[in-house]
């Protein structure tokens, strides 16, 4: 048997936005790249912000000794005391360097996230819709998932989370600003998921972690702001990464922040940057690194998206087809209208 009967069932039901994205390359090859419109991955086609380039070049030029050596699981010292910085201004909690891993962008985040966190059958709770990968996240270090339904608004249900609550809960994990629905969620909402898992956790003595997952965090619009939730409940850990905010997928760079406040806080670093190891990651990309550690607030050109924003919902309302306005991220959640003819009842997706 050359592959495992886990990995042939996943590549069996394949991500169908993976297939598109597939298709819209054999597509434009076809057609032409300027013919045809790829609405299917989060593939930033924004290029980076010039402080990217800059710092790019700058740091290919040194020729400081070790910096592409291996380096301490968890990254650079000097790194994390920079974005240890920036998770203080963004959550509003004195974050030290001690609280922050470097990561292979959100996704390898959420690895280490979850191989380090998860006992087998642990739960994580998750509101719907939500990132279809986090399923395989969750799998992949023998988790659970527990789907969480949304309000219509796709505002937290609390009634929901509470009753997905149980004594196998090891994680809630929120995503904020929100693919695929745009929504970015109040600092009431946070505060109320903070005080649902705090009263589990005085009832039933177990306290999950609240994993938020954050890579759209600068991308939001109409004056939203991504409001902080580190602070609010001890066991918490954010994730973040460039992939968006720099437009830098392919560079593969992000990190987790952990709560100072969190039990056993200096452990749970220890065994992220265990994770980060023996996942195989070793560390994050070091140019990478050095790079995002000099470019502070440095974000792309968020009214680009905002006009697209604009622009597609015009082109949905005009077509009858009903959609959510995203507060934030780059996707539209759209209610896709019945098949003409087919006599089928219409899916949200
Ligand atoms: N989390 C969410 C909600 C995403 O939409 C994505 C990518 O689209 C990721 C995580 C993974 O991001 P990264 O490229 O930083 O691994």
């Amino acid at each position: 048997m050359p592959i495992s009967e886990r990995v042939r069932t996943a590549l069996a039901s394949s991500s169908m936005i993976r297939k598109m994205f597939e298709e819209g390359i054999a597509l434009k090859k076809e057609h032409g790249g300027e013919r045809v419109f790829d609405f299917s991955l989060g593939n930033p086609d924004v290029e980076p912000p010039p402080a990217f380039f800059t710092a790019l070049a700058e740091l290919a030029a040194e020729r400081t000794s070790g910096v592409h050596g291996y380096m301490p699981n968890a990254g650079f010292p000097a790194v994390r005391e920079a974005l240890a910085k920036k998770a203080s201004r963004e959550q509003g909690v004195a974050v030290p360097a001690s609280s922050v891993v470097m990561s292979v962008g959100a996704a390898g985040a959420l690895n280490v996230v979850f191989k380090a966190a998860l006992n087998g059958g642990g739960e994580v709770i998750v509101p719907v819709p939500y990132f279809p990968e986090y399923g395989a996240y969750i799998a992949n270090h023998g988790g659970v998932f527990v789907a969480a339904k949304t309000a219509r608004d796709f505002a937290l249900d609390f009634d929901a989370l509470s009753a997905a609550l149980s004594p196998r809960t090891e994680a809630v994990l929120i995503n904020s600003p929100h693919n695929p629905t745009g929504r970015v969620y109040t600092p009431d909402e946070l505060s109320r998921l903070a005080a649902l898992l705090t009263g589990h956790s005085a009832r039933t003595g177990k306290r999950p972690w609240l994993i938020v997952d954050e890579p759209y965090r600068d991308l939001v619009y109409d004056g939203a702001r991504t409001a902080p939730a580190l602070g609010l409940y001890d066991n918490t850990m954010i994730i973040n990464s460039y992939s968006k905010s720099l437009s830098l997928p392919g560079e593969r760079i992000g990190y987790i922040v952990v709560n100072p406040a969190a039990e056993e806080a200096s452990l749970v670093v220890d065994a992220l940057a265990y994770a980060t190891r023996t996942l195989g990651f070793v560390n994050a990309p070091a140019l990478m690194q050095r790079c995002v550690a000099r470019l502070g607030a440095a974000s792309v050109d968020v009214a680009v998206y905002e006009r697209r924003r604009n622009a597609l919902l015009e082109a949905l309302a005009a077509a009858g087809i009903a959609a959510a306005a995203p507060q934030g991220a780059f996707y539209i959640f759209a209610k896709v209208p019945p098949r003409r003819g087919g006599g089928g009842a219409a899916e949200d997706g």
